[in-house]
């Protein structure tokens, strides 16, 4: 609030990059957020399956590349460390990949980073942390990012009159309020905006453009592979889908600024774009739902039951609630992005999702 009462109004990008990353009240700088005592619940938290089929899927990527040995295995916000420990359990299966990986996990916020040592400890493996990819040192390199991308903040912008205009934040009498910014042009490529209706909302991600930059940076000096699984649509459309979550409930977003977590929907379609766009090749989106029973979800729990029968409704509830449809099974896409060359990437196949 400080900040726009002495710079004027912010855009909600703007107000997002304060809120969540602020040094001293940032919601990721300053919360745990994960869990039952948290905000919200992600997937690897659900099940050990999640971490662990994205351990096998890493594994075969890695085979995709030839085997290089070392290979960065890098997390971007890897939460409490679980899903990185899962996959790093699972890969015992191809010992040469996991002597090869150096972990390196890229993440702003201290208490997580305590969290992810510990979850690290068992499985002998020293990891290193940074604060963003580019300090990653160079060489091949795989890449997971599970709920990472919908914490970058977005732009958006509302159809008023037949004009674009920038959704913004002020103050009015010590109170937040939201307002309008003087037209904009947007670009519109293929007219999709210019036939929306009044009232319309569109949100433009502009860290994903510096993001898929990154990695384009680095394909070009050594293989790369990237997965990305977030909530998000598969087709750029309008709509307005910035959410705060605060002890699991949903609130308005100006509402707990700092103590809430504020996330937007990905736009997968744009995201494929930029990355051919930048050469890269690019796989999906595929629902999560089916991209986990690819890789083999079912037998997995079969597997966990066989091993301890006492945890089959425990294990059956974990398969609903990852890949049934009413669940993350469709809510949440996955995509992969990938150096040119590489064989397709396992259970995401040409198709995109509806
Ligand atoms: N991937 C984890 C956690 C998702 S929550 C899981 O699936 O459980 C988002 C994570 O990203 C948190 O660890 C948060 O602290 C981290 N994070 C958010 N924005 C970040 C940024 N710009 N740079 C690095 N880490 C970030």
């Amino acid at each position: 609030m400080e900040q726009i009462v002495s710079g004027g109004p912010l855009g909600m990008d703007q107000l997002m990059q304060a809120a969540l990353y602020h040094p001293r009240h940032g919601y990721y700088t300053t919360r745990t957020p994960l869990g039952a005592a948290g905000d919200f619940i992600t997937a690897p938290e659900v099940s050990q399956m999640f971490g662990e089929l994205v351990g096998l899927w890493l594994a075969a990527r890695w085979q995709a590349m030839g085997a290089p040995d070392p290979v960065q295995l890098v997390e971007l916000g890897p939460g409490r460390g679980t899903l990185m420990a899962d996959a790093l359990r699972a890969a015992r299966v191809l010992p040469a990949f996991k002597a090869a990986v150096r972990v390196h996990l890229v993440e702003v916020n201290p208490h997580l980073r305590a969290a992810q040592s510990r979850a690290l400890e068992s499985s002998g493996i020293a990891p290193a942390w940074h604060d963003g990819l580019d300090d990653v040192p160079p060489g091949p390199i795989l890449i997971i990012a599970n709920e990472f991308l919908d914490c970058l903040p977005v732009r958006q912008f509302v159809r008023v009159a037949g004009h674009w205009r920038e959704k913004v934040v002020g103050v009015r009498a010590g109170r937040l309020v939201a307002g309008l910014g003087t037209p904009a042009t947007l670009p519109d490529p293929d007219g999709r905006l210019a036939v929306l209706p009044e009232g319309a909302v569109i949100e433009v991600m502009p860290g994903l453009d510096i993001w898929v930059a990154q990695l384009a940076a680095r394909a070009a000096t050594a293989p790369l592979s990237a997965l990305v699984i977030d909530y998000g649509s598969s087709r750029s459309g309008p709509g307005d889908t910035v959410q705060a979550l605060w002890r699991h409930t949903k609130v308005g977003p100006l509402d707990r600024l700092g103590e809430a977590d504020l996330t937007a929907h990905v736009d997968f379609e744009r995201l494929v774009r930029l990355a051919r766009a930048a050469g890269l090749e690019a796989a999906g989106p595929v629902l999560q739902g089916p991209f986990l029973m690819a890789l083999g979800l079912e037998a997995r729990a079969s597997t966990l039951i066989r091993a301890n029968p006492s945890c089959t409704s425990d294990v059956m509830s974990a398969v609903e609630r990852l890949a049934g449809e009413a669940y993350m099974g469709s809510l949440f896409k996955v995509a992969c992005l990938s150096s040119p060359g590489l064989a397709p990437p396992p259970g995401i196949d040409g198709t995109t999702a509806p």
